[in-house]
């Protein structure tokens, strides 16, 4: 284990995202996941020879809307070049995809940590067509041999390149977070990791620290997960840390990341940079897009993940934890929102019901929060008659049940079910002094000051109220009778 401190690591990310488009980018084929293989098909997303794209207004409409929610600027004109290479799953020997005339550069995506967070800047954000998926893996497949699916063949894709300004794994997994939240909140796609609409390359160098030349570059490609990302920069930032420790040099590869072994494995050695000789794809003209379509995409108001994180630290004095879980749950993000502008009081007490007991409730009825009866209003009034002493919290947790059952008024609520608070001073100490009688030893105790003898006593009123004692005044009521002495 060499020193992690005498290195420092450089990391590149680069995105791929299936867009949410009904149909694919060049042709009609519907864009669909899981339907039986090479079904969704024509001579266009074949590569037949011939056979001629058609652009998709959605797929730009989509990317446009995502470059401006990762604060890239826009162009007033989109090309596609051809990207030529040969593989089996790309027939036609090239892949369109955009060389000069992306849909977004020069952005930013601002992450968030315990720290406050910080900033990656992102090179560009371009279209691309999905190539065929090679399919190995499925029960069809006879040993040895690959499939080849067509249905991904023409699907929308978005890649979006970070600059190499990543310095950790760690910093690497919160700017992938916050780009994936990024663009499922403006709606361009779901970033289902599971289903290959989000995957991610990545490039590490290292180097020792404040060395100005950077180390050699190496690629790990198609990391399946953001876990699977982060756990194999680990890996390569120690592994290259080594080599660099012993005097070695690291090679230029290309590797692939093992999820089940934890290891990095070259897929080829003495790699050399492609070169995929682009040039302008005659089949589609360049689109000029006017101003006031780019201003109305831009003016979409839109408020980054890392901004509602920091409203609810800030605003809510909520931990990351608490953040993270309200800030992507619209209905709890929307419900925290309501219940606290309805009740005006202690932001933080609407976070404590919210995550606290509204979750434990609505997880043991098996709901959403978005089916249940309870609304941020009856949440909110819940929270006043607590504050007005009407009602202890035991006594609220049997409202909140209630409410979450048929919805109503908590007032109401708690009349009906005679949960109010009982805060009449006589008739407490009345039951304080009967709990003294029949709990000699517990006032011995207290009054020889074990504290925690006060249990048996408070215990004793509860019993007798069922509950809806005002426990401030018994406390104060019990300490009164001890220190009498009678
Ligand atoms: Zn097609
Ligand atoms: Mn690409």
């Amino acid at each position: 284990m060499t020193s992690a401190a005498a290195y420092e690591a450089t990391i590149g990310l680069e995105v791929h995202v299936q867009l949410r488009t009904a149909s694919k980018l060049f042709c009609g084929c519907a864009n669909e996941f899981g339907a039986p293989p090479n079904t969704l098909t024509c001579p266009v997303c074949l590569g037949h020879p011939g056979s001629l794209p058609v652009l998709n207004g959605e797929a730009i409409l989509l990317g446009l809307r995502a470059a401006a929610a990762l604060d890239c600027s826009l162009p007033a004109m989109i090309r596609f070049d051809r990207k030529n290479y040969f593989y089996p799953d790309l027939p036609k020997g090239f892949q369109i995809s955009q060389h000069s005339g992306a849909v977004g550069l020069d952005g930013a995506v601002e992450y968030w940590d315990e720290e406050g967070g910080g900033t990656v800047a992102v090179e560009r954000v371009h279209l691309e067509e999905d190539t065929a998926k090679a399919v190995h893996a499925e029960a069809y497949v006879r040993p040895g041999e690959t499939l080849l699916d067509f249905n991904r063949s023409g699907v929308p894709l978005m890649e979006v390149v970070s600059r190499p300004v990543i310095t950790s794994p760690e910093m690497a997994r919160r700017y992938i977070v916050a780009v994936r939240q990024t663009l499922i909140d403006v709606g361009v796609s779901d970033c289902g990791l599971e289903k290959g609409a989000f995957r991610i390359d990545t490039n590490i160098s290292v180097k020792p620290k404040g060395e100005a030349k950077l180390g050699e570059q190496v690629e790990i490609k198609n990391l399946n997960s953001i876990r699977a990302m982060e756990a194999a920069l680990e890996y390569e930032f120690e592994r290259q840390r080594e080599i660099l420790a012993g005097g070695g040099k690291v090679e230029r590869v290309t590797l692939h990341y093992d999820d089940a072994t934890g290891e990095t494995t070259p897929t080829r050695f003495k790699e050399v940079r492609a070169d995929y000789r682009y040039f302008a794809e005659p089949d589609l003209p360049p689109v000029a897009l006017p101003a006031s379509y780019v201003e109305k995409v831009r003016a979409d108001d839109f408020a980054p993940p890392a901004a509602r994180i920091r409203e609810l630290r800030e605003g809510y004095d909520t931990t990351l934890a608490e953040a993270e879980m309200l800030a992507f749950a619209p209905a709890y993000y929307d419900f925290l929102g309501r219940a606290a502008a309805a009740y005006g009081g202690e932001r933080r007490a609407v976070v404590n019901w919210l995550v606290g007991d509204v979750t434990r409730e609505l997880k043991e009825r098996g709901e959403e929060l978005a089916d249940a009866k309870l609304t941020p209003e009856g949440l909110a009034s819940l929270l006043k008659l607590l504050d007005a002493g009407e009602v202890n919290v035991p006594g609220a947790r049997e409202v909140l049940a209630a409410l979450m059952n048929e919805g109503g008024d908590p007032a109401a609520l708690l009349e009906a079910k005679g949960l109010g608070q009982i805060s009449d001073a006589g008739a407490l100490e009345e039951l304080v002094r009967a709990a003294a009688a029949a709990n000699p030893k517990a006032v011995a105790d207290l009054r020889a000051g074990k504290e925690r003898a006060r249990g048996a006593l408070v215990g004793y009123v509860m019993k007798e109220t069922k509950g809806r004692a005002n426990p401030q005044i018994v406390n104060e009521l019990i300490t009164k009778v001890i220190a009498a002495g009678d």
